[in-house]
């Protein structure tokens, strides 16, 4: 397929107004401001609504499935205090966007859809805007334990509960970023594997997902 994508100044100039309203809602890992400064998030819609590429908004990807609110992909990428080289499983890969800002953060990343239309197209888009991750698809609420593990884990999709299959796929020293609540709002929890059952668990804020649809979830 041949794609032409453009980033003129009306889009670089959006993303740049879009990064201060990130640090303006309190987002303060410069790295993380700089990679939602680079990657261009009009290239995930159609050319229609380019336009809304850069509102801090969820926006509709087909399938029933959403490209994650700016604010939302920033917020889980701070929580993972990402290092040059970690290793990192995403779980719904969605419009691919959030796998671009982790690559910007110098991750290599093993992203996991269960949507064989949303894979299908970011197998082919990503590569082609130069973002080369690990494609799964499949249902990732089991993990990906062949790569295990990972020194990262974020899940992309509301959870009922925190699956154990991913602890255990997490390194000592690990960190796993996951909304779990009901249909309607999920906490975003943070989980430290500090040993081999021991394991520390903190509450954030309130977000609104689409449900992680599996074996270990809905
Ligand atoms: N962060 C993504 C982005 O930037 O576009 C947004 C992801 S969207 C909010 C959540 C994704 O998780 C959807 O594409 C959905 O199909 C996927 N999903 C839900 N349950 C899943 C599962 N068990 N395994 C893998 N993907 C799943």
């Amino acid at each position: 397929m041949a794609y032409k994508f453009v980033d003129n100044y009306r889009e670089r100039g959006a993303r740049k107004q879009l990064v201060k309203h990130l640090e303006k809602r309190g987002i303060e890992d410069k790295r993380v401001l700089q990679a939602i400064g680079k990657v261009p998030r009009h290239f995930f819609f159609d050319e229609t609504f380019w336009n809304q590429a850069y509102r801090d908004i969820a926006f509709p990807i087909g399938d029933g499935q959403t490209i994650s609110q700016p604010y939302t992909v920033a917020y889980q990428s701070e929580l993972l205090h990402v290092k040059k080289g970690d290793k990192i499983l995403e779980i719904g890969t969605g419009s691919g966007y959030q796998t671009c800002i982790l690559i910007e953060l110098g991750a290599e990343v093993f992203t996991i859809e269960r949507q064989e239309s949303l894979y299908r197209r970011t197998i082919q888009v990503l590569p082609y805007m130069g973002y080369k991750p690990h494609f799964f698809l499949g249902d990732g609420s089991r993990g990906v334990p062949k790569h295990a593990p990972y020194d990262k884990i974020i899940v992309t999709a509301g959870a009922p509960f925190v699956p154990e299959v991913m602890l255990k796929q997490l390194r000592y020293g690990g960190i796993l970023v996951i909304p779990v609540g009901d249909e309607k709002s999920q906490k975003m929890v943070t989980i430290l594997r500090v040993g081999e059952n021991d394991f520390e668990r903190i509450e954030l804020d309130t977000f609104r997902f689409v449900p992680l649809v599996g074996d270990q979830a809905w």
